[in-house]
């Protein structure tokens, strides 16, 4: 353990700003974070413990305690439960044992949940040791459990065929279902053409007026003006600019980056230099959810081959003084590092809490230093608008909302995966390109955004409408939308806040409770009231998360009031949903007495 740790120690030169990969090296050869790597880390770092204890007690996939030989993490993304995961993580249990949140008696497998883990397409799906499996079935769990007794490594337990397209290159079973190409997929667009034969014609003032002229805003979802955030970074002063490619996306649904960056890493390396000539950035960090990690080594082989071809490094295709590199750091589990200030947070070392602002990333972001954050989907379509032109791309998608958009598209339809298409959509089409049949609701923008009835499947899908970061869920009228779908999404913000906020912390919880309440049978009219007025208290909270951690509870109230009316109790004013019998023996179990009345 002590050779790991001074191993991994020295592989980053004892830097404490990159605390984060110091403590996912540590996490994955040595199985947890024992209390003699924290003393060592804070010592050689020069650090206190505290520091690095509360980073480690901030992301789901750190430990203090072995998590067992074989860690599976069973996601539970809403898909995941419809394509059968109760049946597949009650099979794990007998499997290994043990519970979920557990390990086996022999250290053998550990079992844990997860949020979503960009898989909503082929689920139900786990990580196994940082491996993705997918598609399981109890019959697959026997197999993988069998496998891990007879003591298989976890890349022996895939099986036997990989994914489509370049997943077969990274030996994934993932699969990325393209089903409708745009200037992001294009395969005709060979990566570094701009940065060769264009980028040297044009001075960054005319590269951000192209991205300006263009229209384009930023497609995480908050819809900023790319240009604008360029501009401003370009005329920040600092010693060095830094460019942030936010591949967090961890908003349960979408996995659009998870495609980008399985087939097309190239021409978003070629976005986020573009973006530091623009800007006067040097260095460009791609921060890549956890989740994916199992793409690590193909990234890496992809960041040498960029380098070879001379899309990164010293004077890039032959502009003197033109520098520009790239690395990827890794998260290790927490949606909040989303938000931008957070995953700067993260990126330096440390909780990702979001920051007050102002001052913003444009001018004391990564190091204090001005940074630019874009999406990946962003920096690509920076590199197809330098190409062909801002009237090209203002000609596709609405007046409002130029261009296209990639949508990440699960759930009840006969196709799901990724399609990229133009602003501008309605729902009802989108519906009917996914083959999507006998709708009771879509989830427009995941959890965050909101959940739509048939009434409003005219909307179209734009910044004026229906804005979105691109996860839409769709759900037929087999589903319980209350019990399965807005429950679901109230505890994954409950799990996720970073508690910094009052608001944020205790609302949903409150909103959880009142919602298990109406579903119990013991709701009553003033619930649902106490329910709308305590999702609007909740836009106070400091960051998107808390803003719309409300929206499942809100929207459903408003587009399926009928569904929470049919549940309420007629006739009367009051029922506290408390029952005293159950209270009794839950009490009796805490304090160890027998459970008795
Ligand atoms: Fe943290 Fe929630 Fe407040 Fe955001 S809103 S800072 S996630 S507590």
């Amino acid at each position: 353990m002590k050779n790991t740790i001074n191993e991994v120690l020295a592989r980053y030169n004892k830097d404490a700003g990159r605390l984060m990969d110091i403590l996912i090296d540590i996490q994955n050869e040595a199985g947890y974070i024992s209390n003699d790597a924290i003393s060592t880390i804070s010592k050689e770092c020069c650090i206190s413990s505290a520091d690095v204890d509360q980073t480690i007690s901030f992301y789901h996939f750190f430990s203090r305690v072995p998590r067992g030989k074989y860690t599976i993490f069973l996601n539970t993304s809403i898909t995941s439960y419809m394509a059968g995961r109760d049946e597949v993580a009650r099979c794990f249990e007998k499997e290994a044992g043990c519970k979920f949140g557990s390990v086996s008696k022999d250290g053998l497998i550990g079992l844990f949940e997860t949020a979503c883990i960009g898989m909503n397409d082929q689920e139900p799906a786990a990580l196994i040791n940082g491996i993705v499996f997918t598609r399981l079935t109890p019959y697959r769990v026997r197999e993988l459990a069998a496998g891990m007794r007879a003591g298989k490594n976890v890349n022996q337990l895939i099986a036997e065929s990989y994914g489509d397209g370049k997943n077969a290159d990274i030996r994934t079973m993932v699969f990325n279902n393209i089903r409708k190409t745009g200037p992001v997929l294009d395969s005709s667009y060979i990566p570094g053409t701009v940065l060769k034969n264009k980028l040297s014609t044009l001075t960054a003032e005319q590269v951000i007026g192209e991205i300006k002229n263009s229209g384009m805003r930023g497609r995480g979802g908050a819809g900023f003006p790319t240009g604008m955030k360029w501009d401003l970074c370009h005329r920040s002063k600092g010693n060095t600019k830094y460019i942030f490619c936010n591949a967090d996306e961890g908003e349960p649904g979408t996995f659009k980056d998870r495609v980008i960056l399985t087939e097309r890493p190239l021409l978003l390396f070629e976005g986020m230099a573009i973006a530091g000539y623009a800007t006067g950035a040097t260095e460009g960090i791609i921060y890549l959810r956890h989740e994916y990690k199992y793409m690590q080594q193909y990234l890496d082989a992809q960041l040498t081959e960029a380098r070879k071809q001379k899309m990164l490094g010293k004077d890039i295709a032959g502009i003197k003084g033109f520098s520009f590199d790239i690395r990827v750091q890794y998260g290790a589990g927490a949606y909040i590092c989303g938000e931008e200030s957070a995953l700067i947070e993260s990126a330096e070392g440390k909780r990702g809490e979001p920051r007050d602002r102002p001052p913003f990333p444009i001018d004391k972001g990564y190091k204090q230093m001005p940074t630019v954050i874009n999406n990946v989907e962003t920096l690509c379509l920076a590199v197809r608008i330098i190409e062909q032109g801002s009237s090209w791309f203002r000609s596709l998608g609405t007046h409002d909302s130029s261009g296209t958009k990639l949508l990440s598209i699960s759930g009840d339809c006969k196709f799901p995966g990724i399609y990229e298409i133009e602003w501008g959509m309605p729902v009802m089409e989108m519906l009917k390109m996914v083959g999507a049949d006998q709708v009771q609701a879509v989830q427009v923008g995941g959890p965050s955004g909101l959940l739509i009835g048939p009434g409003e499947f005219d909307r179209i899908l734009d910044y004026s409408d229906l804005a979105t970061g691109g996860s839409i869920i769709i759900f037929n009228k087999s589903r319980d939308l209350l019990k399965d779908v807005v429950l679901n999404f109230t505890n994954f913000f409950i799990e996720e806040s970073c508690g910094s906020c009052t608001t944020c912390r205790v609302i949903p919880v409150i909103l959880r409770n009142k919602l298990e309440k109406i579903i119990d049978g013991h709701g009553v009219k003033k619930d649902i009231q106490d329910m709308a007025e305590w999702s609007k208290l909740i836009r106070n909270s400091r960051c998107g998360l808390g803003q719309t951690a409300a929206n499942p509870v809100s929207s459903s109230i408003k587009n399926f009031k009928h569904l929470y009316d049919e549940l309420i109790q007629k006739g009367t004013d009051f029922d506290e949903g408390f029952d005293l019998e159950t209270s009794i023996i839950d009490a009796c179990l805490v304090v160890g007495r027998p459970a008795e009345l």
